[in-house]
């Protein structure tokens, strides 16, 4: 890749600022899930292995209020990290000042140290989400060379990732930020064809720019879940009770069009009376979908005609899940997708973008069968749409 990563730099005795993306769930007190810690790990330990002084930081959580700082401190993400790592971790309760910068000064190579929520700059004029130039710089001035391995927020020009990056003469992507470029960014730069690209989740709105990029890039369209619904509309069928966007009626009409045979719409759907998961399961063509039903996953028919389409795939980018997953009787159709996908693993590379299908995928317990699972939901869709991510930009160049 063209970006400089943490194998290029020298990390001796250096004082490296690595920017991760700890937003684990926390509840009571207690960490939920630490997967976000735990793929951070590889370019910690290689910091620490490679004798550099490891300066940790992210945000968690929003910051409006005083009583936020309070439920959001990452000191309990800091213990976890120094369990995860078998060695001591020193936890700042500041993200500024003397007490910081002894701290940091003290550190020696090999050691690690984590500092306090960036976003608890938030409460003084988002200074951290609005990319204060002071807070970038002061930061920048903490360390010698600068890692960024928080894909999460690479959609967001933040002080922590662009506004140090801007102030370091070195700024580098860790294994983690890496894999996602090179995944999703190489993939949508040169897929191995022929190429299929699956969509669903709920709304069409929130997924425009992903199809209309995805046309220009991906040789297949399959789509599902509730934004299939605007475009049967579109098509000319009922969609009862089904989720329906009327005023994107019209660009899923002109998105068809234009596609010219790409995208591929499912020949039938999984039906019910209510939207929960007891409410009696029926199946529809599309074509007769009744007024009292609405459609909560794909068909058995749609199932089989995407797996055929599935089979031939070479690479497959998977964004939003083909029904209501949340439902046991309505995940039938997003489970056997994922089924399907882990079945053409060794001939393909199969890629989930984020979000509700890393989720789903993830719930299902069929995360081994992926190549590549991204850990950034927004920061999935914003690079599908083929948006220049800022976080990335500002990681600099070999
Ligand atoms: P997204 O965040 O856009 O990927 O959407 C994910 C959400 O879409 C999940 O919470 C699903 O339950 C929901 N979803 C998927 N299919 C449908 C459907 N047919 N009707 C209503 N919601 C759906």
């Amino acid at each position: 890749m063209a970006k400089l990563t943490v194998r290029d730099i020298d990390l001796k005795n250096k004082k490296v600022l690595i920017r991760v993306d700890f937003n684990v769930p926390i509840k009571d007190g207690v960490i939920t899930d630490d997967n976000r810690i735990v793929q951070a790990l590889p370019t910690i330990n290689y910091v620490l292995d490679n004798g550099g002084k490891a300066i940790l930081f992210s945000h968690l959580g929003r910051i409006k209020t005083e009583e936020d700082k309070a439920k959001n401190s990452l000191e309990v993400v800091s213990n976890r990290l120094s369990e995860l790592l078998n060695k001591p971790v020193l936890f700042i309760n500041e993200t500024r000042g003397e007490k910081l910068e002894s701290a940091i000064n003290n550190l020696k190579s090999g050691e690690a140290l984590m500092f306090e929520n960036t976003r608890f700059e938030d409460l003084d004029g988002k200074k951290e989400s609005k990319n204060d130039p002071e807070l970038g710089k002061y930061w920048a001035s903490l360390g010698d060379v600068f890692i960024n391995d928080a894909f999460g927020t690479a959609h967001r020009a933040h002080a922590s990732n662009v506004g140090i990056s801007s102030n370091i003469d070195v700024a580098a992507a860790g294994f983690l930020l890496e894999k996602e470029i090179n995944f999703i960014g190489g993939t949508l730069e040169n897929p191995k064809r022929p190429m299929v690209a699956i969509l669903g989740g709920a709304k069409v709105s929130d997924k425009i720019l992903v199809i209309e990029n995805l046309l220009k890039i991906a040789d297949k369209i399959l789509i599902g879940g509730g934004m299939a619904f605007t475009f049967y509309k579109a098509m000319g069928y009922e969609v009862g009770k089904s989720l329906l966007e009327e005023d994107k009626v019209e660009l899923a009409k002109e998105l068809l069009e234009k596609s010219n045979g790409k995208i591929i719409l499912g020949s039938d759907v999984a039906t019910a009376k209510e939207f929960n998961n007891d409410s009696k399961r029926s199946f529809y063509n599309v074509d007769e979908i009744p007024n009292d039903e609405m459609g909560l996953d794909i068909g058995p028919k749609s199932i089989e005609e995407f797996k055929e389409i599935i089979k031939t795939a070479k690479t497959v980018v998977w964004n939003g899940p083909m029904g209501v997953f949340e439902f046991e009787n309505f995940a039938v159709g997003t489970k056997e997708i994922a089924l399907s996908l882990a079945e053409i693993k060794d001939q393909a590379t199969t890629i989930i973008g984020g979000g509700d299908s890393a989720a789903a995928v993830i719930q299902l317990g069929l995360a081994e069968g992926f190549t590549h699972i991204s850990t950034g939901g927004g920061a999935s869709l914003e690079y599908l749409e083929g948006k220049v991510l800022p976080g990335i930009a500002a990681v600099k160049d070999k």
